[in-house]
């Protein structure tokens, strides 16, 4: 018998399936398309089984849908610019680009040997000069919209990676890369004008049903809409007045004090003379602390009388101004109108500062003494000491006082985002170069797209040193004016990588296209993409931007549709020993050490077997040797009968005994299982679990069959489709047997296998015998059996009779194929 040797088939099958170009996707197709898609990876270090997850999921995912008649699209690329190329770059002392192209080499053959289908035609890696070319019209058109901008702010800072980080790149005010401090510096930066999409982003998440409910939850609350009023509150003694935002208009009567984050310009202007030199020394102390914790509900509240006070638009009170620690200068407008007895941070600065704190919405469960609270109310309730408005209730009252607001032209209604303007400009040297230039005689001017690409000079210092690379490259700095023809200097920041992956998913379609980003009729006709796969830790970074690129796109006119990713699943990590797998951790388990070990097919359908594809596992050798152990026995199984059977055909079928029939049943309930398994929300391991299951009754009937009495051509059936079924989770391992049945097609070009509803049926039931109420045994008869029939076969079974002799039958229950109820006396 033909013995398992998976580092003999795979190869050659990986071999012919390059050489048929099996899976190269036509353009367009009679079938119907299928874009199936995972996040491309950076190209920074070799592959881990961790990273492999992803490429599984979506390789099952194509397979089965080829198999289903759709053509497919499924390609690969290299997220291939940014810090994690460039840092390990710096680290291994050779140049960002020799470093990602053997990476990007290594990666490939990593994935070649795995058996993943992609359509190699297709692969993209961004950092190519045909492609950052693409990246760089895109700003180009975004900047012709008014989208992308230039202005001076404070921006997160990594001190480690000496670059800006956009805020989604910070993490509880660390750098999402490195985890260092991110702290803040005032520069001139470009952003990409997101929020100007901050309702549709939101709006539009209703559409995304094949989303998890989770990455739609985080978007929401990173968009971070609130709806509320503008109020301006007049400086006493000055000419002007103060702009806060607040979602609690109805507390406006209880303010008494006004407090404005530290890094406002406003702190300049409001100071009085007096107080500046001891408000300098305040303001160094707070520029100290982290300005994620110093905002938190239990940092101690810090803050400074500025001397100065404003006017109560509603009770024409003074109230004082602060300067306090409390309030961040990228929310809102950077001021706040405090009422202690409602908000528990203003409530515990007012105890410190001894400010009043004045009662305005009063609990009609149990009325509040103000001089006794120990903390701010902050429910609803009923108002108080609110002039006008007293006695209603504050949920009825926001809106009137939001007119009444209007009415005395004090304040207006309106709606903030959290959401802040993507800042995409970096001062590292492995990006896309920003196209831009400044002229002293025209200012800012775009590169126009016949220029494109800006190319990123290839000899530069590039050792991060704070300042951009590119800003010490006279050659590549200084330049001509398209306008005018002038002198002008480029712009020498890069973009963020996640520019270059807000886009990647339309360059699929046309990767070589050279004088377009892409088509728009082929992007029309394969976009959105059908199902994507990729990690959580993407859910407001990528996934947010590439939302939002494809709405512009859309706005231009480019593409049709406004969502670019229909389905979404979100894998779960790998972990081994209780940790992420990481190199510093020594817990690595490489692809291609199992590969070498076990086969591509075992370890393939070990990852998936592992636990739910969308929950975290932990790696275990024993449960990868459990499941080559598996393929092992079924290809024992097969090839025990498989010379019998090359030449049988399973046309038709006859059942002789009980035995064949279970067999036959358990292969269709395993067809129809396992389909459900893959459709109803990717249920890979339960799939597996169910080839499992078939195999045990395979090796069962050959077990309990005499090798003369064998139903050949009902073998022929069973191992046809299991080789099908088998073949997206091992298709190594299918697709030879799929040859050695004497099939001269190729398996991955098969038809998934539909399941016999006739086989399904069950010939013999088991009826549940109750005396009394309790169960008292139980009897297998024939499906179609009547009552009579049941009861008398009942009857009969000596556990059943014992309970029944000498007493008095009451009563008896038939529920038909089910239970049989006797009532005795
Ligand atoms: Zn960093
Ligand atoms: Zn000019």
């Amino acid at each position: 018998m033909k013995e398992y040797i998976p580092s003999q088939i795979e190869k050659k099958w990986q071999k012919v399936w390059e050489e048929k170009k099996v899976f190269e996707t036509p353009q367009y197709s009679e079938k119907p398309k299928f874009y199936d898609l995972v996040m491309f990876p950076y190209p920074s270090g070799t592959l881990h089984v961790g990273h492999v997850k992803n490429y599984v999921i979506g390789d099952i995912v194509a397979r089965y849908k080829r198999m289903k008649g759709y053509n497919v699209l499924h390609p690969f690329g290299y997220d291939a610019f940014g810090l994690p190329a460039e840092n390990a770059a710096i680290k291994n002392k050779i140049h960002p680009e020799v470093w990602t192209f053997k990476n990007i080499e290594t990666i490939r053959n990593q994935i070649k040997k795995i058996g993943i289908s992609y359509d190699w035609k297709r692969e993209i890696a961004t950092c190519t000069e045909d492609y950052y070319k693409w990246t760089q019209w895109l700003f180009v058109k975004m900047y012709e919209k008014g989208l992308a901008y230039k202005k001076k702010a404070a921006v997160n800072w990594c001190p480690s990676c000496q670059t800006v980080l956009a805020n989604e790149q910070v993490v509880d005010g660390k750098c999402e890369r490195c985890g260092t401090e991110v702290t803040l510096k005032h520069l001139e930066q470009w952003y990409f004008k997101i929020t100007d999409y901050a309702e549709r982003l939101l709006n539009d998440l209703e559409k995304l049903e094949g989303w998890p409910e989770n990455v739609k939850t985080m978007q929401k609350n990173w968009i971070g809409k609130s709806t509320g009023a503008e109020i301006d509150f007049k400086v006493d003694g000055l000419d002007m007045s103060i702009r806060v935002f607040t979602t609690r208009p109805d507390t406006i009567w209880g303010v008494t004090f006004m407090a404005i984050a530290p890094e406002s310009p406003l702190v300049e202007t409001l100071v009085t003379e007096d107080r500046k030199k001891e408000l300098e020394e305040f303001l160094k102390k707070v520029s100290l602390e982290d300005r994620f914790k110093r905002t938190s509900l239990e940092a101690e509240k810090e803050g400074f009388f500025l001397g100065r006070y404003a006017i109560n638009p509603v009770t024409g009170e003074k109230i004082p101004i602060y300067v306090a620690n409390y309030i961040l200068y990228e929310y809102g407008t950077g001021a706040i109108m405090a009422v202690p007895a409602h908000d528990q941070r203003d409530f515990d600065f007012a105890k410190k500062y001894n400010i009043p704190i004045r009662l305005v919405i009063d609990n009609p469960e149990s009325p509040i003494d103000v001089e006794k609270m120990e903390k701010s109310y902050e429910d609803e309730g009923i108002m108080v000491n609110s002039g006008p408005f007293n006695g209603i209730s504050s949920k009825e009252a926001i809106e009137k006082i939001i007119d009444y607001l209007e009415e005395k032209n004090i304040g207006k209604r309106s709606v903030q985002y959290k959401l802040r303007d993507w800042l995409i400009s970096r001062q590292r040297y492995w990006g896309a170069p920003i196209p831009v230039v400044y002229c002293e005689k025209c200012g800012t001017v775009a590169v126009p797209e016949e220029q494109l690409p800006v190319k990123l000079p290839k000899d530069v210092e590039f050792l991060p040193t704070g300042q951009s690379p590119l800003s010490l490259d006279k050659q590549f700095l200084n330049t001509t004016c398209p306008k005018c023809g002038g002198p002008a200097r480029r712009e020498a920041d890069t973009m963020d990588t996640f520019v270059d992956s807000s886009w990647y998913y339309l360059r699929y379609v046309n990767p070589n296209l050279e004088d377009k980003p892409f088509e728009s009729k082929d992007v029309n006709y394969w976009l959105p993409v059908d199902q994507y796969i990729g990690g959580v830790e993407h859910a407001v970074l990528h996934l947010l931007y590439s939302r939002f690129i494809t709405k512009v796109l859309h706005d231009m006119g480019y593409v049709h549709f406004d969502e670019p990713f229909t389905n979404l699943f979100t894998q779960g990590m790998i972990y081994k020993d209780g940790w992420k797998m990481s190199k510093s951790k020594g817990n690595v388990v490489s692809p291609d050490d199992m590969i070498e070990k076990y086969g591509a097919d075992t370890l393939r359908t070990y990852i998936l077997f592992m636990a739910p594809p969308e929950k975290d596992a932990e790696w275990s050798d024993a449960g990868i040797e459990g499941v080559h152990r598996f393929l092992k026995r079924l290809w024992n199984n097969i090839y025990s009968v498989l010379e019998k059977i090359k030449n049988v055909s399973a046309e038709k079928i006859e059942l002789k005994n009980k035995l064949e029939k279970d067999l036959r049943r358990k292969l269709h309930q395993s067809i129809k299982k396992i389909t459900e398994d893959i459709e109803g929300g990717f249920k890979f391991n339960t799939a597996i679990a169910g080839l499992m299951e078939l195999n045990n009754s395979f090796s069962d009937y050959l077990n309990k069959t005499e090798e003369k009495d064998l139903n050949l051509p009902l073998l022929r059936e069973l191992v046809e489709k299991l080789a099908l079924i088998l073949s997206p989770f091992a298709p190594h391992m299918a697709e030879e047997i799929w040859h050695d049945l004497g099939n001269d097609t190729l398996i991955v070009n098969e038809e998934w296998p539909k399941y016999d509803e006739k086989a399904l049926e069950v010939d013999e039931v088991t009826v549940i015998i109750q005396i009394n109420g309790k169960v008292r045994g139980k009897i297998n008869v024939d499906v179609n059996a009547d009552e009579e029939t049941v009861k008398k076969i009942a009857f009969e079974e000596p556990k059943v009779s014992s309970y029944i002799e000498g007493k008095e039958i009451v009563k008896v229950i038939y529920v038909k194929n089910k239970l049989l109820n006797i009532v005795v006396k």
